[in-house]
């Protein structure tokens, strides 16, 4: 832990965490969106306090619950292929982690919860349309069958943010929101990264006991090859997880490592996009320019991550082990070489065929509604003029995807976009 107090941006050595408290927003404070799933199911809230000042002040930043120590993560990243350094929680804080009545961890963080150690050159906050997409987007994912974190919550202030506007390269006052998520764990493969990248290798054996003994259950910590058992765990569910995003045409947009979590869960919700037509080249991120993260390289992405990890698990794995790691890693790539391969193949046509017959099941293989980037657009245009209304109903369109919804449908959700948004873009800017 970095005890170091206040919040002033830095580079810090030696911890996994920095004490940090959240800013306060500038009211009035608004409920833009919540999930009664989330409050009352995982954190045994009843949904009537969601309308109270209280959730507005403690699920904003701006109240702590008693007790409670914010800690903001360092970890690192490599970024676009690059090692990019210290990256860090530059505008999230951990508030805490909460275990449900049905004996359920979650770590709650806020997200736009202002400015951090890891700041960098950032303001700490995030604008309301990057809100409304992560919101939708992640509690969209979880009904979709595909691992992610939550959102609980979606509070809304008039605190300025200042943000380019990709389109015409000015610069826009927008107003700030935070999201209160919900994740498991939120380390990455760039938690572990940094540790190792700096020599650090007591914590860095540290963290990784502490996520195996915490998070990886079927692992045995007395094993002495527990970090390639748990390497190769990490590398089958990542692997499942894009087969996943893949299954519902879902380009994450910024697969750098520092988004990849360690439970393999979707994390960050930034410029992702749904896929409207099969295209392989897909690209949902605008500042994209070379297609690094198009929806169709994925897989490959997925590898380059992994031997990202498995570089940082070098210092504490044998040279045997370590070899046998590569090799647990590249077996995936070369799936079209293996044994089974063919037979896989001919399995995989009859099933096809049988679902396409069987048109009921296609129904709930496919979804009917997913986030397309000109759903969330309409909804974001009426919050920014604080009408809630589209968010709500596709919050409530997206719990039940594979359903065909008499309200979704008078919304044109399954139907071709709408002339307006053809060139619609999303970027980095958040
Ligand atoms: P992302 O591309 O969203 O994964 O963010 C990469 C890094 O930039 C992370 O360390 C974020 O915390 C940080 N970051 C992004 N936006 C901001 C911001 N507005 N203020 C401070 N840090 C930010
Ligand atoms: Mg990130
Ligand atoms: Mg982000």
């Amino acid at each position: 832990l970095d005890q170091v107090s206040g919040n002033f941006v830095r580079s810090v050595k030696n911890c996994i965490f920095s004490v940090s408290d959240p800013t306060p927003l500038r009211g009035p404070l608004m409920l833009g969106a919540v999930s009664k799933e989330v409050i009352e199911g995982l954190l045994d809230l009843d949904i009537a306090f969601s309308q109270s000042e209280d959730f507005l002040q403690y699920f904003s930043g701006g109240r702590l619950f008693p007790g409670s120590i914010p800690l903001t993560h360092r970890y690192g990243g490599h970024q676009f292929g690059y090692w990019a350094g210290q990256l860090g929680d530059g505008r999230a804080h951990l508030l805490g982690e909460y275990t449900s009545r049905s004996g359920e961890r979650w770590e709650l963080q806020l997200k736009g919860s202002g400015r951090t150690p890891y700041s960098r050159s950032g303001d700490g906050r995030a604008v309301l349309r990057s809100s409304v997409r992560e919101f939708l987007c992640s509690e969209a994912m979880h009904f979709l069958g595909v691992p992610t974190s939550r959102a609980a919550s979606l509070i809304v202030s008039e605190e300025p943010v200042w943000r380019d506007q990709f389109y015409n390269g000015t610069v826009k006052k927008e107003r700030g929101a935070v999201v209160l998520r919900l994740a498991k764990s939120w380390f990455r493969i760039g938690s572990l990264e940094v540790l190792a990248k700096a020599g650090e290798q007591d914590l860095l054996r540290k963290l990784l006991d502490f996520v195996i003994e915490e998070q990886f259950p079927s692992v045995d910590s007395n094993d002495p090859d527990k970090y390639l058992i748990f390497f190769s765990q990490v590398v089958s569910e990542t692997a499942n997880l894009i087969a996943q995003w893949m299954s519902v045409g879902f380009a994450h947009g910024v697969c750098n490592t520092d988004n990849f979590s360690l439970l393999s869960v979707t994390i960050d919700y930034g410029p992702f996009g749904f896929m409207e037509s099969y295209n392989p080249e897909f690209v949902p991120n605008s500042s994209d320019d070379e297609g690094r993260y198009s929806i169709g390289s994925q897989a490959n992405v997925g590898l380059f991550n992994l031997e990202k990890l498995l570089e940082s698990l070098t210092p504490v794995l044998t040279s045997k082990q370590t070899q046998g790691a590569h090799q647990a890693a590249w077996a995936l790539q070369d799936l079209a070489s293996h044994e089974l391969y063919a037979d896989w193949v001919k399995m995989y046509r009859q099933r096809l065929k049988r679902y396409v017959q069987a048109e009921t099941e296609t129904r709930s293989i496919n979804p009917r509604y997913v986030l397309r980037t000109w759903m969330a657009e309409s909804a974001i245009r009426k919050a920014e003029r604080n009408d809630y209304s589209e968010v709500a109903l596709l919050q409530q369109t997206l719990s039940q995807p594979y359903l065909t919804q008499a309200a979704a449908e008078s919304a044109g959700y399954a139907a071709r976009p709408p002339g307006w948004s053809v060139g619609l873009k999303v970027s980095c800017s958040s």
